[in-house]
């Protein structure tokens, strides 16, 4: 989209994705002076902020002449993701609806359970001998019930206000979507690692899934449609974007 084009007094901030040498780049136009180029972790995701005033190819230049800056620091971020993979024992930190807890495994002759404890904790009960497999499969299914939980609470208050009715939903692990919406069926998946983010993402997520139920695309009515309902939703983009809890590109 050219600059030129934006209505100025109405949007401070455009963003769209381009694709440099096969490499997903976000360009964020905004009221600035120059154009500030950065890779984020977890997995290094490159987002340039630029004037107004510039077009895409000059964002394209201005990546393609700092490529190799911004491949060192992927690999930098590469290398420090596989240091913290999680491995599901004592001390570590998880999180639960947006909230950081330290895990605490206890080893015992019993069926497996999880549960949180005093604000702070996550408890993992295991049998002696259960591995880190095993140890994260309990963990997600917890997870899973929690995020259905949830999921039943916001649906039919959704659909009143919406006016649209979802005829099947689910959680599943996805790699690159954080939501998806079938139209033609009115089936929506929600990302497992939702369980993990903070309930207003949670919503947005669910509320962006069913505004394709009236309108398919991501245009200007789609964007007019979610201002109306959830006014602070882009907030809610941003920390799903920026928060590196998931070891895992994601693209929304
Ligand atoms: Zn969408």
């Amino acid at each position: 989209m050219k600059s030129s084009k934006l209505p100025k007094t109405s949007v401070t901030t455009e963003r769209h994705f381009i694709t440099v040498q096969g490499m997903p780049v976000e360009v964020v136009r905004k009221n600035i002076k120059n154009l500030h180029l950065a890779v984020y972790p977890p997995d290094g995701r490159v987002r340039v902020s630029v004037p107004v005033r510039l077009t895409d190819e000059d964002v394209r230049l201005a990546v393609v002449s700092r490529l190799g800056w911004i491949r060192k620091r992927q690999a930098m971020f590469q290398s420090q993701e596989r240091q913290s993979a999680r491995e599901f024992v004592s001390g570590e930190s998880h999180f639960v609806q947006g909230r950081r807890y330290r895990l605490d495994v206890i080893e015992e002759n019993r069926p497996a359970a999880v549960r949180l404890r005093n604000n702070t904790t996550l408890e993992l009960r295991v049998r002696p001998g259960t591995d880190r497999h095993k140890r994260e499969e309990i963990i997600n299914h917890w997870y899973r019930t929690l995020l259905k939980n949830q999921i039943d609470q916001l649906l039919p208050r959704w659909e009143k206000k919406l006016g649209v009715t979802v005829s099947e939903w689910g959680v599943r692990k996805m790699k690159t979507r954080w939501g998806t919406c079938n139209i033609e069926v009115r089936r929506i998946w929600v990302n497992l690692e939702l369980a993990k983010k903070p309930p207003q993402c949670l919503e947005y997520i669910v509320v962006h899934e069913m505004v394709h139920l009236l309108e398919r695309r991501h245009n200007d009515r789609f964007l007019a449609l979610m201002d109306k309902y959830l006014p602070n939703w882009r907030h809610m983009r941003d920390e799903l974007n920026r928060e590196p809890l998931a070891h895992e590109h994601w693209v929304y």
